[in-house]
């Protein structure tokens, strides 16, 4: 019995999504993410793969408390335009995060979160999201 889609390979298919990885434009210089085929800021397709780093800060965000059906338990949604060490901007969800924590300039590392539940091979989706770099592990107000 042959398996063309196991949840090994799979696996393997993710794994550079855990290593945040995006493309450096080799005519600008500039790095983008999600990876495409062609250059967002000069059009050019002489792109590489590059490793971007994990962590950044919150240009700005939206929170949205209105949501579909199948992301209802985990409203309201925290989307946040990521500026990365590197400059990179991405969109992806903040999570881990409470509203009034939510501030233009917080911190925060990547982080790869469960987004669907198993399909017929048991496999489960993930996807990037975002949350606050805390230093201290406990917020107590003693
Ligand atoms: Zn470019």
């Amino acid at each position: 019995m042959v398996w063309k889609l196991s949840p090994v390979s799979v696996w393997r298919h993710r794994i550079p999504r855990y290593r945040l990885i995006g493309k450096e434009c080799k005519k600008c210089g500039k790095h983008h993410y999600p990876p495409k085929l062609a250059c967002p800021y000069c059009g050019s397709r002489d792109l590489k793969n590059i490793e971007l780093p994990r962590s950044g800060i919150i240009e700005t965000y939206t929170v949205i408390y209105e949501v579909g059906e199948e992301f209802r338990h985990k409203a309201p949604v925290v989307i946040g335009l990521v500026k990365l060490d590197d400059g990179t901007r991405v969109i992806a969800p903040i999570t881990d995060v409470a509203e009034d924590e939510l501030e233009i300039g917080l911190r925060v590392e990547a982080t790869f979160r469960r987004i669907r539940d198993g399909d017929h091979f048991g496999v489960i989706g993930y996807g990037l999201s975002f949350r606050p770099i805390r230093t201290n592990v406990s917020k107590t107000s003693s």
